[in-house]
């Protein structure tokens, strides 16, 4: 068994050699989406703007439709948002509170009128947006459903939001904080992903927040990275579908994407092929990790026990396929009980075979 934990040692340093090796700028797609501006636009939100367009790089920019006159009055187009380095998606509606956020666990017709009213203030600004990101990440399945009926392509929340309308793509925010950016476009990526950066106006509050957001445009462009739009996504070689962000919650790829670990990173939102990879891998470690806890010992008490115990596993894990959770600790349990039943059927195969009288040769 040490030699087993020696030869994994060697296997991490290795993995981690080769990432540092391997790990390349042009695997590297970024999105910058600035949530929280308004139709008038402020100042904050005018300089970062001007500051994308001056190193003519893509920025999306979300517009809460009535987010600075509460009483259903659109406010004015700042004509800032109709240059060529600008595309709008659409925040919310207010963002306002109602339980848990602005759309979650509220009547569908009521979240299709919002989205419905929301859309048609920027279509009047001749504006037709293909994104909508809900306010404090919050949506449902009438979110999905709604949007679309409006005519929505795409829904960016974080990594966690429901995710089962097929007819709708997923890019979920997956970095915070300007610098943590420009880190990693420096470091490079063994992986092909795309850097999704959520930044707000109001955290640019002094001279060096918008120094640091220009040197991450000056990095962006001195590495190559290309900066994107949500509409470039549609018609880009990158697959955004439910699968991709079902994947990304995969466990051991949440942790070690949590943890930065094997040049994975968790500001990365990796493509589907190296999540797949990943998710091979996580099956195998998982059986060899059963094998280990000697199940098969536990398995084969007597004939009754052992039938209570195949009973027990295959009742839970009909309840962890049925219940509809897709964290990634259901995830989780579910791969377990899938391979402890897997041990345990052949176990009950193997005590079959023990149990027979052996045939006279
Ligand atoms: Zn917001």
């Amino acid at each position: 068994m040490n030699l087993l934990i020696f030869r994994c040692i060697y296997l991490i340093i290795g993995l981690m050699f080769t990432n540092t090796m391997f790990a390349s700028k042009h695997n590297l797609r970024i999105l910058v989406r600035l949530d929280d501006c308004h139709l008038s636009g402020d100042a904050k939100t005018e300089r970062i703007i001007k500051l994308f367009a001056r190193y003519k790089t893509p920025l999306n920019a979300g517009i809460i439709p009535f987010g600075a006159h509460k009483n259903n009055q659109p406010d004015t187009f700042n004509p800032i948002y109709q240059n060529v380095y600008t595309e709008i998606f659409v925040h919310g509606y207010k963002h306002e509170k109602y339980k848990s956020d602005e759309f979650s666990g509220i009547p569908y017709l009521i979240q299709s009128e919002k989205i419905k009213a929301g859309t048609e203030i920027l279509k009047a600004c001749n504006v037709y947006p293909c994104c909508f990101a809900p306010p404090w990440n919050g949506y449902d399945e009438n979110t999905l459903t709604a949007l679309t009926k409006h005519n929505f392509l795409i829904v960016s929340a974080n990594e966690f939001g429901c995710k089962n309308n097929p007819k709708i793509k997923y890019v979920p925010s997956t970095c915070y904080s300007v610098r943590d950016a420009i880190n990693i476009i420096r470091k490079g990526s063994v992986f092909n992903g795309i850097i999704v950066l959520l930044i707000h106006p109001y955290e640019f509050n002094s001279e060096n927040d918008f120094q640091l957001l220009e040197k991450l445009l000056i990095t962006v462009q001195l590495n190559k990275v290309e900066a994107i739009y949500f509409s470039n996504l549609n018609s880009l070689d990158e697959n955004i579908t439910s699968k991709r962000l079902q994947y990304h919650r995969n466990p051991l790829f949440y942790f070690l994407r949590s943890n930065n670990l094997l040049g994975l990173n968790k500001n990365i939102y990796y493509e589907i092929a190296s999540l797949m990879f990943i998710n091979v891998l996580e099956w195998f470690m998982l059986i060899f990790l059963l094998i280990y806890l000697h199940l098969k010992i536990v398995f084969t008490f007597s004939h009754y026990q052992s039938i209570v115990v195949g009973i027990v596993l295959f009742s839970l894990l009909i309840i962890s396929y049925t219940n509809g959770q897709d964290s990634y600790r259901w995830i989780f349990l579910h791969k377990t009980l899938v391979i402890a039943f897997l041990i345990w059927l052949n176990n009950r195969l193997i005590l079959q075979k023990k149990l027979k009288p052996t045939q006279a040769t």
